[in-house]
Formats: structure tokens, sequence, C-alpha cells
């Protein structure tokens, strides 16, 4: 087994390495830059070390951070997700300096973060992927070819992008003239590639995604789907296992997809197939080669904790299930609590945590790095906290994310959570029945007011007594 690990990352995802790190006898190491020096995840590793005064750079430096791995002797190295986890150079520079990263090889991060050559890998291992572009497009004429073969509205996507970022929507010719050069200037800046492909554009799909698990045996598994259909600006809202919108027959079909995309490339370790469902059409969109934001509601229909076994993988180690050990019970939701202002475009909405109490009670999770009094830096992702709920049925799992939301008190910031109240309350949501179009659709969920709590004034006073009692 792994006996040190250092923790390429902050905030949740680094405190829920620790989690895993800790319940396994593994020591964990933290890195941090200066505005995070009073951080959770530097508070609850074994060990701690700063990588200088600049917010971002230390996160992104491969090179010190393998040197620090080696330096404080650790085995293995967790990139999270963000930041370094899909950098093939990274785990290239591990692999050289005989440092496991915890993840598939650099050859295959690399074939599957470029969007063009992982469509090309699943044509050849017989997984439909959307039609489109064969490679990258060389200039607007060959778009405007490749959007009259497959037919407007069409997709132009970075072939490097992610995080919903680098994706137009195109309904026709002009349309097309005009975006293709915005995409690629988009792409340069966010993800210093000028490749753009083009694919069609599947009208109001599901978006549906398979979880993987695949060891350095050759043994390879699904964790059955999410439905990640609640999106803003092609990024994801609130997340739910299984989907409540499939048939048992779509479910077998997509899983087995799944495992045959993922032992096609020979992946290793957990990993994410993204799909578009149509009707009955399914179609490959992208992998993901790292842990995802919303693992976590797979591993509360599952059982399995993915984390632990990211790092038993990483080790080494067979998986510890077999596909027929894998069964999943009742529904889950995850959350994603931003920092942010629903009402006012969803602008970031940085600060101090005046006050902060967590939701509790049966079936309920909360993945976090918070505290009251912490201050949420103004560097990084607006996401700041995961709540996940969990019950034996549909209608029971929305009454708890309800009751859940209702629960938590998080003062000081903006956040989404009120929001997440009224799609909760929209019948097409409590029918199971919504797409990618969801959210977009519904503008006018934003219309609410905040509830003002009659003990709020209380609360503020408390949050201002504690707060001057630490200084
Ligand atoms: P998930 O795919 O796990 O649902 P997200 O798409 O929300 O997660 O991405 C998780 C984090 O990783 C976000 O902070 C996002 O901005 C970042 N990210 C994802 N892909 C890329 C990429 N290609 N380049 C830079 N950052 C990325
Ligand atoms: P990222 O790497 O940023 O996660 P994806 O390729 O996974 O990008 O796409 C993100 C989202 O954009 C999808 O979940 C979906 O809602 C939308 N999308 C992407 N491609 C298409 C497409 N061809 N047709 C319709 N929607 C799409
Ligand atoms: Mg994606």
């Amino acid at each position: 087994m792994l006996r040190k690990v250092l923790i390429a990352n902050r905030g949740e995802i680094a405190v829920r390495i620790v989690r895993a790190c800790a319940e396994m006898g593994i020591r964990s190491v933290a890195i941090y830059t200066e505005p995070d020096r009073y951080a959770l995840h530097v508070k609850r590793a074994d060990e701690s070390y700063s990588l200088g005064e600049d917010p971002l750079a230390g996160y992104l430096d491969p090179a010190r951070i393998v040197n620090l791995a080696l330096e404080t002797g650790c085995d293995a190295i967790h990139p999270g997700y963000g930041f370094l986890s899909e950098n093939d150079e990274f785990a290239r520079l591990c692999e050289e300096k005989g440092i496991v990263f915890v993840g598939p090889r650099s050859s295959v991060i690399r074939s599957m973060g470029d969007k063009t050559q992982a469509r090309n890998s699943m044509r050849e291992a017989g997984v439909p992927v959307t039609p489109g572009s064969e490679g990258n497009l060389e200039n607007i004429e060959e778009a405007l070819t490749v959007a009259e073969e497959v037919g407007y509205p069409v997709m132009i996507k970075a072939t490097s992008g992610g995080g919903g970022r680098g994706i137009r929507r195109c309904d026709s010719a002009a349309e097309l003239r005009q975006q293709y050069p915005r995409v690629i200037s988009e792409a340069t800046k966010a993800f210093g590639s000028a490749h753009v492909f083009l694919e069609k554009c599947i009208v109001n799909p599901k978006h549906i995604e398979v979880q993987v698990l695949a060891d350095s045996q050759g043994n390879v598994i699904h964790l059955y789907e999410r439905d990640c259909s609640i999106q803003r600006r092609n990024q994801k809202l609130i997340e739910i296992a299984p989907s409540p919108q499939i048939t048992p027959e779509q479910r077998a079909y997509i899983g087995n997809l799944a495992v045959k995309a993922a032992a096609a490339v020979g992946y290793e370790n957990a990993g994410t197939i993204e799909f578009l469902l149509s009707g009955n059409k399914v179609y490959f969109m992208e992998m993901n080669t790292r842990v995802q934001v919303e693992h976590t509601i797979t591993e509360q229909i599952t059982g399995v904790d993915i984390v632990r076994e990211q790092l038993r993988i990483a080790a080494g180690l067979p998986l510890s299930y077999r596909q027929e050990d894998i069964s999943y019970r009742g529904f889950a939701f995850q959350f994603r609590i931003n920092a942010e202002d629903p009402k006012n475009d969803f602008l970031p909405s940085f600060g101090r945590v005046t006050h902060y109490y967590a939701p509790g009670g049966p079936g309920v999770r909360v993945d976090t790095a918070i505290y009251t009094g912490y201050e949420i830096p103004p560097y990084f992702d607006s996401m700041c906290l995961k709540l996940i709920c969990w019950a034996l049925t549909w209608e029971e799992v929305i009454a708890r994310g309800q009751r859940a939301l209702d629960d938590m008190r998080l003062r000081g910031i903006k956040t989404t959570s009120t929001y997440y109240q009224h799609i909760l309350a929209h019948e097409d949501f409590r029918a199971a029945k919504f797409d990618t179009s969801f959210v977009a659709s519904h503008p006018e969920l934003l219309n609410y007011s905040e509830k003002k709590h009659p003990n709020e004034i209380a609360l503020a006073l408390a949050a201002a007594i504690a707060a001057h009692m630490a200084a």
C-alpha cells in the first residue's frame, strides 16, 4: 500500500483526499499558496508546505510539486480535479521521477484530453460519437463544409476545453462565421491551444455520464451513471445518480459502452465517460481522466469509496469489486453550492463567511472546506460547498434535498442554494422530465426573494462575538 501521498490541490477535494488517506493509514501532505494559509486542507493534512505568495502559481508548478513530493518522502501524488489533474506533462514528470501519479498513464491523459483524438479513439473502438469533423478544423471554409454535411445546429468546441468553456452553438452559416474566431480566441486564452473542432449539436439532450474504475491488471468496471442535465452555460449545477429518466435497458447499454470505451484506451484508475442521450440515441462526448466533482453521488448509491479505490489502484492492487458486486440503491443529489449571486447573472460573491451551520440528519453529506469566519479567496473556483442528499425513492430525495437546503445556513456571501430550492419545486423536475435546456428555459425560477429567517439578527450577533473572540 502507499505510505505517504502529496495532494496537489486545495479546497473540498483536498480535504476529501485527506479523509480517504486517514482511513487507510496513509500520511497526507498538503500544499498551499499564501492566500490559503488558513484553509481547511492545510489544517487537516498531516503535513503542509507553502508554495509561495502567488495565489495560483504554486498549485500549477509541476516541477516544484514533484520535487516537494520527493523531498518529503511521498510515494504518490493525488491531483484531485482541475489544476494539474489532466496535465499529461505533470503525470509524465511523476513517471520519470518514480512518483506514483494517482490517475491513468500520461499518454492516456494526453490522448483523452484532446477531444478530437478521443473522438477518433472512440470511433475506432466502435463507440458512437456525435457526427462532426474528423480532426481539428484548418479554417472557416472547412468548418462551413463539415457543418453543411452534418446539418445545423452545430457546436464549435475547443479541442483542449473543459469546465464548460470554449463551446458555442451555431444555428446557421452566418453564426458559424461569427463564432469561429471567438472560440479560437477563447480557447487560446483559456487553454493555451487554438485547436477547435466541430460536431453536430444534439438539441436538448440529457447529459448522462458513467463512472468507471480500472486497475493495473486490466479489470474494468462501471459504477452506473449520473444525470448532469441540470446545467447553466454548459456547467453542472445539480447532479443526480442514478438518472431518473432512463430505462434499465438504456442503463445496461450505457454502462457497458463506458467499460468498452475505457478498456479500448487501456485506461487505469477512476474516470468518467460523458455521453449525450437524445431519445434512444447515445453519443460519446468526452472522457474526464480524473476524479470528478460529482463522484460523491455515485458513492452514496453504491457504497463504494471512489477515492479509496483510486489510491488502491495506484498502489497496484486489484479492484476491490467485480462488476457483479456493484449494485445501487435509492437516489442521490449533489447541489453545487457556488459563491455566486444567481439574481445578478451568477456573479461571483467572494468574501467572509460570517456564519455557517452545516445541514445534517439522515441521508445528508456535506463536502466543503469552509467554516464560520473563513474568507473565500477570489482567486479560485466559486464552488464552496457540495451538499449531497440520499434517499430510497425519487419523492423522498426531493423532500430531503429541500429540507437540507433549508437547514443550511451560509451567511456573508451570496450562494446558489435558494435557487436550487426553486428548481426542486418545479413540476417538470419533480416529474423527472428535464434535459440540458431546463435552466435556460426557466428564467422565472430566478424570480424569488431571499427568505428572511427570524433568527438572522441573533446569528449575526453570535458570529460577530465569535469573530471578536477569535481575533
Ligand atoms: P466535473 O467534470 O468533475 O463535473 P468541472 O467540469 O466542474 O468538473 O471541472 C472541475 C474543475 O476543473 C473546475 O474548476 C474547472 O474549471 C476545472 N477544469 C476542468 N477542465 C479543465 C480544463 N480543460 N482546463 C482548465 N480547467 C479545467
Ligand atoms: P467540458 O469539457 O467543458 O465539460 P463537454 O464536451 O463535456 O465540455 O460539454 C459540456 C456540456 O456542453 C455538455 O454537458 C452539454 O450540455 C453541452 N454540449 C457539449 N457538446 C454538445 C453537443 N454536441 N450537443 C449538445 N450539447 C452539447
Ligand atoms: Mg464535460
